[in-house]
């Protein structure tokens, strides 16, 4: 007789309401039916140890997931522990009252909150997201237990009866409806296992029902008796004829004959069912490190260097941080931080757990103690989560100090590619920076990495308490030519997370201040000049000045003549500091397309080297009918070696050039 009922709890809202929950990730009844099993056959390896269940001789433990395009159903086996009626009517029957009772409470009126509802015992009725139907067939291990079937619709309405399974453990079955087709799809199937069950701790098989059976061969002695050999093959002895000592031709034999077998394909489980970060960092070699990094991130490039997590007190933590190879600028950068619960895959990037910068990393957290019964919002509160939180950032900082005192080699060798996370980790995280912060270092004009206090220190003399620093390689050449002759250094901060981080250090240090080497001309570039050459130096600025602003049309312009020591610079633009820190805010908030000099290309200063033969001609021929060009040269050259020109200056510079040109060789007058 079948036992007919109506599933207790709130069920009419149930179903609509996991239907809604889950709409954006249906394929989540995967995790949720293997983990299933995987529990059950935990349960069962557990009774086993404490010995009150015998395993049959050969058994393995596993789950088998068959895919049926055809009948358009997805099975799922496992051999754990099974059900007897009262526990089906307990477990699955009243929806395990509590879990579904708080589900309900909480989350009424929250969408998108999708990857916790296996937390709450409601796993089993993801099934319902794709089918219309869901029968189990159980048979639980206990002695004289009989089996179960159970069906329901996915109304509210089930059947269960005495079934016929002989086997100890659990067949689920989902006749699944249209939409939902994509599923029993074999590829797709695997798809989804794969993201979601990689690392489970029970073998996992998939198969399709009616797919080609599939062979191989192997040697005699590598056969089992658990396959199923199709076919013997004989090989005979292989012969051939040579000659011997004496001059005689023989037949020797080069192989024996031998027997090999055909068998049907033996099964290969889609998951690894010991991960690399469950294993003990010593029982782990450098080549487990980066196979299990390809084989989890598809990233082909190695890994710089890696953390391996490994935590039993005060809460259970174990994974593997990658640091990757990436030189481009923070921003762009994107990371992976793969989190499990016990092995089984939750979710990438959950941001409550994993600090902000650390999402620049490739990785893999495991962490059962995670309290993922509660919402993402309360997780962010959670004292635990913090810790977890801290600890993580911890471990990394503790990492690269470590490596910074025992390995510097190495640790300016990936300098390069890992500043843009540590300076972000700074920016972000208080307690990474003050661990950072006697490691941050800085590349040199002579290529030597230093950290702020050396770089303070090796230049105490020339320019004490200030830091220059290269923005732009190429764009600066000229600057950083100027302090290469003067013996002056600078560092090298190109990155776009340099600019804050500037901003950063001078908070930190705050007698330290950072200019741009553009940014102003040292005295160690100028003649001394006194004040009485400065009143008589007075009439010429004046004229300079004058003469500059009328070439060029613009009545503001702001020009500085000095006395450089070198004397072949005519001309030079600088940027004051604020203003290159405004412009570089500015291109920040910039939209693509928006003009930028509408924010002006303020603060440049034209400076004229007095000491220099162009400069003295335009200022001993104001007015000669070339004066005017040479000045607008004068400024477009400048202006060259500060950066680029707009592409209409660029255009009116080469025509001046190639006039000016023309005058060198008289052809011009002559035309
Ligand atoms: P949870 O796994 O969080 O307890 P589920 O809805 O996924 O919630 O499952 C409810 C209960 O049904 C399980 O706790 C277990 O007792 C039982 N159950 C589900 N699937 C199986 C299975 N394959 N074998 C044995 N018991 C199962
Ligand atoms: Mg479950």
């Amino acid at each position: 007789m079948a036992k007919k009922g109506s599933l207790t709890i709130n069920s009419e809202n149930i179903f609509p309401i996991i239907k809604k929950w889950l709409y954006s990730d249906h394929d989540i009844f995967y995790r949720e039916l293997v983990s299933n099993g995987c529990d059950a056959i935990t349960k069962l390896k557990k009774l086993e140890l404490m010995g009150e269940w015998q395993k049959p001789e050969d058994m393995e433990y596993k789950i088998e997931v068959i895919t049926d395009s055809k009948e358009k159903t997805i099975t799922f086996t496992d051999n754990g522990l099974g059900m007897t009626m009262d526990e089906v009517d307990e477990y699955i029957n009243q929806i395990a009252f509590s879990g579904a009772q708080d589900f309900l409470e909480k989350y009424k009126d929250k969408a998108n909150e999708d990857q916790i509802i296996g937390h709450f015992g409601l796993g089993f009725y993801s099934a319902f997201m794709v089918a219309d139907r869901v029968t189990i067939d159980t048979l639980s291990y206990k002695d004289g237990a009989a089996p179960v079937h159970w069906e329901s619709d996915g109304g509210t309405e089930y059947e269960m009866e005495e079934g016929d399974k002989k086997e100890f453990g659990t067949v689920i079955k989902l006749y699944l409806n249209e939409d939902s087709l994509e599923f029993c799809n074999e590829y797709r199937a695997r798809e989804v296992l794969e993201k979601y069950c990689s690392f489970m701790p029970v073998a996992i098989y998939l198969s399709s029902a009616g797919a080609e059976p599939q062979y191989e061969t192997i040697e005699k002695d590598e056969l089992t008796d658990k396959d199923t050999v199709i076919e013997t093959i004989v090989e005979e002895a292989k012969t051939e004829e040579k000659e011997n000592d004496k001059g005689e031709k023989e037949v020797v034999e080069v192989s024996p004959a031998k027997e090999k077998y055909k068998i049907l394909k033996r099964p290969v489980p889609l998951n690894d069912i010991h991960p690399l970060w469950n294993k003990h960092p010593n029982e782990c070699t450098e080549e487990d490190y980066k196979n299990f990094y390809r084989k989890v991130f598809h990233d082909y490039r190695e890994p710089l260097f890696w953390i391996h997590l490994n935590m039993d007190y005060p809460f259970n933590l174990k994974g593997i941080l990658y640091f990757p190879k990436l030189n481009l600028n923070y921003d762009s950068l994107e990371g992976t931080i793969k989190l499990y619960n016990n092995q089984v895959f939750i979710a990438d990037n959950i941001k409550e757990v994993i600090p902000e910068f650390l999402m620049l990393l490739k990785g893999v957290i495991d962490c059962p103690d995670l309290p993922l019964n509660v919402s993402r919002s309360a997780l962010q509160n959670d004292g635990f989560v913090k810790k977890i939180s801290d600890y993580i950032t911890k471990k990394v900082a503790d990492k690269l100090t470590g490596m910074f005192k025992t390995d510097r080699e190495n640790y300016e060798k990936y300098w390069d590619d890992i500043n843009p996370f540590i300076k972000f980790g700074c920016l972000k995280d208080e307690k990474f920076a003050e661990k950072m912060n006697d490691f941050l270092i800085f590349k040199n004009l002579e290529g030597k990495y230093l950290t702020l206090a050396d770089c303070l220190e090796e230049n105490k003399e020339k320019h004490e308490n200030t830091v220059f620093y290269i923005t732009d390689e190429k764009e600066q050449s000229q600057y950083i030519n100027m302090f290469r002759q003067e013996k002056l250094d600078a560092v090298y901060l190109t990155q776009n997370i340099d600019s804050p981080f500037i901003s950063y250090l001078e908070q930190k240090n705050e007698n330290v201040k950072f200019l741009s080497i553009s940014s102003d001309l040292s005295d160690t570039f100028k003649e001394e000049v006194s004040e009485e050459d400065k009143e008589a130096m007075k009439a010429d600025v004046d004229a300079l000045t004058q003469l500059f602003r009328k070439a060029l049309k613009n009545e503001n312009l702001d020009v500085k003549v000095e006395k450089l020591k070198n004397q072949n610079l005519s001309s030079m633009i600088t940027v004051s500091e604020e203003n290159r820190r405004m412009q570089e805010m500015m291109k920040m908030y910039s939209t693509p397309g928006m003009d930028m000099s509408m924010f002006g290309a303020g603060g440049e200063t034209l400076v004229l080297n007095y000491n220099n033969k162009l400069v003295q001609h335009v200022l001993h021929h104001t007015e000669d009918e070339n004066t005017l060009k040479i000045c607008q040269q004068l400024y477009d050259l400048a202006a060259l070696s500060h950066g680029t020109l707009t592409p209409e200056r660029m255009t009116v510079f080469i025509a001046r050039s190639n006039e000016l040109m023309g005058l060198l060789t008289g052809e011009e007058k002559e035309a």
